[in-house]
């Protein structure tokens, strides 16, 4: 067997980069497996992006992937991006395919398989969990969950974001790829009454994790049947989901943000080493331990 040929060599580029989870993960799933290869850190600068990406191939990485603040601009570096991708609008996985670099984005389906583990059945666009959905927040995480929240065809998503003329930008661009959805801005001071009739409520805002200022948000408008999800991670449960869990009335079903960063890295690995790996509690409780 040649060494060269069956080592597959993956990686996360961000800047900073040591905060992220995903080596862990992938590590899990390539000893899990007894593969050949390796994922590793990559702390690039957004001045070396162009530079590194070029790199990727002459270093024969099968891909890698990509965080803050590389998932906008890699756009425009790319050989192809996938229309998924494309309409999202950041692409958080490349994969060196036939010497070209191509991107995808797997945030959108870590999203979409987080809630089917909450709500199997769950649906945007009929059945019990169709309703308005309200998104907070309008950076990178929130490109995901609106695109998957427009391919679901839900009927409207109202988005509230501290800068509006952000939420505004979203909307119009979202809007055009989705015009099937409702598509509302909301001033930030109006977060409280955007929730009145959701079927769910998503927070995509950075308010909440560990080492920030906490949500300030009343759910009193909320329908108790509203599903309630945070894209964070640390901590798992975030005061927003501590407070729908705890809600007088009746508890939420909530949803954090592990599933999504489980699921979005369990798609791109399979881009890379070519099998879906499980999502077994001992790799929750490998991720969970560096939290
Ligand atoms: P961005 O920097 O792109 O966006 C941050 C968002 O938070 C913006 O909408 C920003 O509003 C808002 N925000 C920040 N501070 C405040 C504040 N003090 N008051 C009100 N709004 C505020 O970050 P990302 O979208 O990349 O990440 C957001 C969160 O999502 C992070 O916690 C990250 O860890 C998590 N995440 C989770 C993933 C997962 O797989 N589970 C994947 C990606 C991200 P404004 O526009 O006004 O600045």
């Amino acid at each position: 067997m040649n060494m060269e040929t069956h080592y597959t060599l993956a990686g996360i580029m961000g800047w900073p980069v040591r905060h992220s989870r995903s080596p862990v993960i992938h590590g899990h799933w390539i000893r899990e497996h007894g593969l050949q290869g390796n994922y590793v850190m990559l702390p690039v600068q957004p001045t070396q992006l162009p530079d590194a990406l070029r790199g990727l191939k002459a270093l024969g990485f099968a891909g890698c992937n990509l965080t803050i603040p590389h998932k906008v601009a890699a756009l425009a570096l790319l050989d192809r991006v996938d229309p998924l991708a494309a309409r999202i609008g950041a692409v958080n996985t490349l994969v060196v395919q036939d010497g070209q670099l191509v991107g995808y984005n797997t945030d959108a389906e870590g999203y979409t398989q987080s809630l089917r583990e909450a709500q199997p059945a769950w649906r945007a666009d009929a059945g019990p969990h169709a309703g308005p959905v309200t998104v907070l927040g309008a950076g990178g995480a929130a490109r995901a969950v609106l695109a998957v929240l427009g391919e679901q065809g839900a009927p409207e998503i109202r988005v509230c974001n501290r800068s509006r003329d952000k939420a505004e930008a979203l909307v119009a661009e979202f809007s055009a790829h989705y015009p099937g959805t409702r598509w509302l801005t909301l001033p930030w001071d109006q977060r409280d009454a955007a929730l009145e009739g959701c079927a769910q409520l998503v927070n995509t805002t950075s308010l909440g994790m560990t080492g920030q200022d906490a949500l300030d948000l009343r759910l009193d408008a909320l329908p108790h049947k509203a599903l309630v999800c945070d894209v964070i991670y640390t901590p798992l449960e975030t005061p927003l989901l501590a407070a729908a869990r705890l809600r007088p009335g009746g508890s939420h079903v909530t949803v954090n943000g592990l599933g999504m960063l489980l699921h979005q890295a369990r798609a791109a690995f399979q881009h890379w080493f070519g099998l879906l790996p499980e999502i077994t509690p001992a790799l929750r409780r490998s991720v969970e331990a560096t939290f």
